[in-house]
């Protein structure tokens, strides 16, 4: 995830330069962001569908082991599903 966020900034800051202010740039940077971000919106807890991404009232970029809500191992559930 800070990967693909330094890379979009990184894309940005490229296409930036080569063809001056471009909205196009921060157009396309938006959408790599939203397909970037699908997959962890969609990382919910398979018990309680609590979102592994959120502590309480605040979002962190890396999901949670264990569910906030319900105490599932987040871990051993993604890993059986697999
Ligand atoms: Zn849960």
């Amino acid at each position: 995830m800070l990967g693909v966020l330094a890379l979009t900034i990184g894309i940005v800051v490229l296409v930036d330069r080569l063809y001056g202010h471009s909205t196009i740039a921060f157009a396309a940077a938006i959408v790599l962001l939203l397909i970037a971000n699908a997959p962890m919106l969609r990382f919910n807890c398979p018990r309680c569908g609590k979102n592994a991404f959120f502590r309480g009232m605040f979002a962190v970029p890396w999901p949670n082991r264990v569910c906030t809500r319900c105490g599932l191992d987040l871990d051993a559930a993604n890993s059986q599903k697999r």
